[in-house]
């Protein structure tokens, strides 16, 4: 097993200022590219980086350092490894010209802090900056050093440069193969169901790592394995869960929805009430919806309800905004202005108050209308913050449109 150590160098990473995306980042390439982060390390900026590497260097086999490389008094990883390694640094004119060229254009002088960035200790190979300017460096494994990766501290810096430098260079180190994963998206499944439910047979097939990953309404399993271990695990899930599984490639809720819908050339339309346009919010994010999605609404008073999507008076009266009734006739009256093959509509009680006994907060009406077949309206009930309330309405009212058009059974 390559043993990799990544050090997170920032002061503002352990004042909390900035949370700590590179380690989430860069486990999730390296897990892809066959290597697993055994220890991670976030330190402040200066002389601790030093220790650090004492201690660590006997330990691993790869150290990533990031942060720490820019030009201002703070960003010293650079000389500080050098110094450490016995290293001379020396002017690299190409990285320099680079550098010069950069700031001359954004007309910023080319002073001492920027210079030092074009700095190179002795042996290290520069990995080209293509958005920012300090290189990335790469010292090989020495008696002395592990495979030492120095790598700039912004993101949109440090990921062009892992992604298409640090990646293809890792994957031609000893003991480097990529792992071969897949990741099974369900909506409207537990997790402990789902190991219950999938557990003994997955755990028959040779080869195979089993892992859950539970977010509301959306829980994962990712399994590792050989192309043949992940097949007979594919056999398994579809078998057990042929309804609700939502993706295997890590495709969103909302991308499965305008990917089906697209596929059929149909368009879905929304009224939404407590979501406050959530649905529609989560549609648009994905590339390609305005070819499925031509309006969506938020009707949060009832004489918007009324107005737009003809919601009768006396049904507002009589059940309440928030009933079966109101949400059917919001899905339909949405169904029929916008003219959709399929329309949304969402009410309900997210809280804190308004509530009733009849009516808890946390009560919510989800309805699908679709051409050429009955209106669902399902009731269900999330008693949460306004926040999660919108995201598990807004979760089943997607799984009822993906279910609808690849016509599974729309019930639990
Ligand atoms: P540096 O080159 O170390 O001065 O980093 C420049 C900027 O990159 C910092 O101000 C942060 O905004 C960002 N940054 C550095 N390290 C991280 C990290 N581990 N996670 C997220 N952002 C980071
Ligand atoms: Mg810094």
């Amino acid at each position: 097993m390559v043993r990799v150590d990544v050090v997170n160098t920032g002061t503002e990473l352990v004042l909390g200022r900035t949370l700590n995306t590179h380690l989430s980042y860069l486990g999730e390439k390296l897990f892809l590219a066959g290597l697993r982060i055994q220890r991670q390390i976030c330190i402040p900026d200066g002389n601790v980086i030093c220790e650090v590497m004492l201690e660590r260097f006997v330990n691993c086999d790869i150290m990533i350092v990031t942060g720490g490389l820019g030009p201002t008094s703070d960003d010293i990883t650079r000389e500080l490894t050098a110094t450490m390694l016995g290293l001379e640094l020396e002017l690299d004119e190409d990285v320099a010209k680079t550098i010069e060229a950069f700031y001359a254009v954004r007309n910023r002088p080319f002073d001492e802090g920027a210079r030092r960035q074009a700095m190179v200790p002795s042996g290290a190979t520069v990995l080209v900056n293509k958005c920012g300017t300090a290189p990335g460096l790469y010292l090989p494994q020495s008696d002395k050093n592990p495979h030492l990766l120095l790598l700039p501290g912004p993101p949109r810096e440090l990921y062009p440069m892992f992604e298409t430098q640090v990646l293809p260079l890792l994957s031609t180190l000893p003991g480097v193969n990529p792992t071969m994963s897949r990741e099974w998206k369900f909506c409207g499944v537990g997790e402990s169901d789902l190991a219950e439910r999938l557990e003994s047979r997955l755990e028959s097939i040779a080869n195979l790592e089993i892992g859950y990953c539970a977010h509301v309404m959306d829980v994962h399993l990712r399994c590792l394995g050989d192309e043949v271990s992940l097949n007979s695990a594919d056999v398994v899930v579809r078998d057990v869960y042929p309804y609700h599984l939502v993706s295997v490639d890590r495709t969103s809720m909302e991308a499965t929805v305008v990917r089906l819908l697209t596929d059929k050339g149909h368009w879905l339309t929304t009224a939404e009430s407590c979501t406050g346009g959530f649905v529609a919010h989560r549609l648009t994010n994905v590339a390609g919806s305005s070819g499925v999605l031509a309006e969506g609404h938020v009707t949060y008073a009832n004489t918007v309800k009324e107005r737009l999507l003809g919601v009768e008076a006396v049904v507002l009266e009589r059940e309440g905004a928030v009933s079966e009734s109101v949400a059917r006739a919001m899905a339909e009256g949405a169904l029929r202005l916008a003219g959709a093959d399929h329309a949304l509509a969402i009410t309900g009680i997210a809280g804190p108050t308004g509530g009733s006994d009849e009516k808890p907060v946390g009560t919510v009406f989800v309805a699908l209308a679709s051409k050429g077949a009955p209106t669902y309206v399902e009731r269900c009930f999330y008693p949460t913050d306004r926040e999660t309330f919108k995201w598990r309405s807004s979760q089943r009212a997607l799984d009822l449109v993906r279910r609808r058009l690849l016509a599974f059974p729309l019930e639990l």
